[in-house]
């Protein structure tokens, strides 16, 4: 350990996630967070503590399994199985970011790319995902938001990257009610923007700085959630042998962080490490 990371080891050290009470995790697809970090939503759940889940987008281009279903009808279905995915994790609050939905701006291929607008799920902006992460956060006033890791080197889906960056900017702005007030689409109505975000956690990242050990009843928590999502994963297909395969192997690999059999991980920054502090991203 070098000395820098000794002194900011006790002069900003990295906050515990499962020391808090409320959560928003963030999910770009409906499938993402129960993979991403399905057995950490289940054990907050089981603990009582107060578990929300917002998908970004419809995820009606996820059609390369589902059997020809298509546009509207597969948005439909794929937000069916969040809710049963999320009902097996033990999370029953679900929101959608419903303007998000696919095609919401009549735009040409042309002008999307000229716009920088990418994305597998219609045609959106960024402040379209940061407003909507906005309202999220002050309706359910998390401490911690969990978004996908928008600075893993090896991630190049569009929607992951500007979902993770919208957390970034939400998780850093949420304790200021002034900048707050200025991003959500519908005013508040006691007026009151923003919520006291102590922490982000990122998932799908390869540099984890906190371990939360599970167990194995968790992971099959997190094994039957994803299973719930059939069109992507359908039953006995070799993308869900394939994913369960490598969550156990991640689930073990991360567990013995923890002195157990069974973990997740992931890369978290505390309101001090988030802003004029360069080494806590080293
Ligand atoms: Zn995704």
């Amino acid at each position: 350990m070098s000395l820098t990371s000794l002194i900011l080891k006790f002069a900003a050290p990295v906050p515990k996630p499962e020391s808090y009470s409320r959560f928003l995790f963030v999910g770009p697809h409906p499938d993402d967070v129960e993979i991403g970090a399905g057995a950490t939503a289940a054990k907050l759940a089981k603990a009582g503590k107060q578990v929300t889940i917002l998908v970004c987008l419809d995820g009606r281009y996820g059609d390369g399994l589902s059997g020809g279903v298509r546009g509207d009808d597969l948005a439909r279905t794929r937000r069916e199985e969040a809710v049963r995915a999320a009902a097996r994790l033990g999370v029953k609050d679900v929101l959608f970011l419903g303007r998000l939905d696919g095609g919401v701006k009549a735009v040409t291929p042309e002008e999307a790319a000229e716009a920088e607008m990418l994305c597998d799920g219609g045609f959106y902006e960024m402040k379209d995902l940061v407003q909507g992460l906005a309202d999220a956060v002050t309706r359910t006033q998390p401490e911690v938001i969990f978004g996908p890791d928008p600075l893993s080197r090896s991630e190049c889906h569009p929607d992951h990257l500007n979902a993770g960056n919208a957390v970034r900017q939400i998780a850093c702005f949420s304790p200021y009610p002034g900048i707050m007030s200025r991003y959500p689409a519908k005013a508040p109505e006691d007026g009151k923007a923003g919520a006291p975000v102590q922490a982000a956690a990122f998932y799908m990242t390869a540099r984890p700085n906190r371990y939360i050990r599970t167990d194995g009843a968790l992971l099959k928590a997190q094994l039957e959630a994803i299973a719930a999502h059939r069109s992507q994963f359908p039953g006995g297909s070799a993308e869900l042998k394939s994913v369960s395969t490598y969550l156990r192997l991640r689930s073990f690999n991360f567990g013995l962080h923890r002195a157990g059999l069974h973990g997740e991980g992931f890369r978290v920054y505390g309101q001090t490490q988030m802003h004029c502090l360069p080494e806590a991203g080293e």
